[in-house]
C-alpha cells in the first residue's frame, strides 16, 4: 500500500486555535475538490509505504505537540493513514488531523486514533464549487466525537446566507465548536476587514463562537 506525500517537514500551525504550536506537517498530495482560491498547489510528491514514512516522522523526534495530517485531503488515502496512525499511536503522538470536511465515511474508519479534527466548511459562495452542505453535516456529526473546530475562508464575493448555513449546522451538530473566519489571503486585507468583523458578529450573536484569525504561517513567511 502506497500513498503519494508532498512533503514532510516540522514548523509552527498557522492557522487556528492551536497557532504557534510545534508540529510535523505531513502533506498528502491529492485533492477531491478544485476551491478558486486553493494556494496549494502541489506539482511533486514521493510514494512512500506506510512503515517508510513512519521511519521519516521519526527522524523529528517527539518534541512536538502533534502530527499535523495534511493536503491536499489526507482522507483519499484513509487505508494509508490509519496505518500511519497505528505506528505513531504507538509512540505516544498525537494526530492533528486538516480536513475539507466531506469524506465522511473515510473519516469513521480512523475517527478513534484522530485527537484533533481542524475541518473546513466550504462556502459555495467562496470555493466556486456546489452546494457541499449535506456531505458537511455528515462529517461533523462523526468529527464531533473529537475536538473540532471549523474553518473558512472568507472572500468578497462570499454571501452571507452560506454563513447563516454554516452557523445552524454547527448549532445543531456540534454546538461548542468554534468557527475561525479566515480571511482570503488573496484578496485586498483592508476591504475583507469590514466584512469578517460583521460575519463574526453575526455568528455570535447567533450563539456560535467565532473569531477572526488570519493564515499567519503566510504573514511570517513560514512554510
Ligand atoms: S480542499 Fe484545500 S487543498 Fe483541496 S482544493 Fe480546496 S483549498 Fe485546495
Amino acid at each position: 500500500m502506497r500513498a503519494r506525500i508532498a512533503e514532510i517537514f516540522d514548523s509552527v500551525q498557522g492557522e487556528g486555535p492551536y497557532l504557534g504550536e510545534k508540529q510535523i506537517f505531513v502533506r498528502f498530495f491529492n485533492c477531491n475538490l478544485s476551491c478558486t482560491y486553493c494556494d496549494t498547489k502541489l506539482d511533486r510528491f514521493t510514494e512512500y509505504e506506510p512503515n517508510e514514512l513512519f521511519e521519516k516522522i521519526r527522524l523529528y523526534g517527539d518534541k512536538y505537540h502533534s502530527i499535523s495530517f495534511t493536503g491536499g485531503e489526507p482522507l483519499l488515502c484513509a487505508d494509508f493513514l490509519k496505518e500511519i496512525l497505528r505506528f505513531t499511536s504507538g509512540y505516544g503522538y498525537r494526530h492533528y488531523l486538516e480536513t475539507n470536511g466531506t469524506l465522511f465515511s473515510e473519516l469513521e474508519q480512523l475517527i478513534d486514533r484522530i485527537d484533533i479534527i481542524a475541518m473546513d466548511l466550504k462556502f459555495p459562495s467562496s470555493t466556486g464549487m456546489g452546494n457541499l452542505w449535506q456531505l458537511h453535516r455528515k462529517f461533523l456529526k462523526i468529527a464531533s466525537r473529537k475536538e473540532v473546530f471549523l474553518k473558512a475562508i472568507i472572500c468578497q464575493a462570499t454571501d452571507e446566507e452560506d454563513l447563516k448555513e454554516a452557523l445552524a449546522i454547527i448549532k445543531e451538530i456540534s454546538p461548542s465548536s468554534v468557527l475561525v473566519l479566515q480571511p482570503n489571503s488573496y484578496e485586498d486585507q483592508s476591504v475583507l476587514h469590514k466584512k469578517l468583523l460583521n460575519f463574526k458578529q453575526i455568528a455570535n450573536r447567533g450563539g456560535v463562537m467565532a473569531c477572526v484569525i488570519p493564515q499567519v504561517h503566510k504573514i511570517m513567511g513560514l512554510r
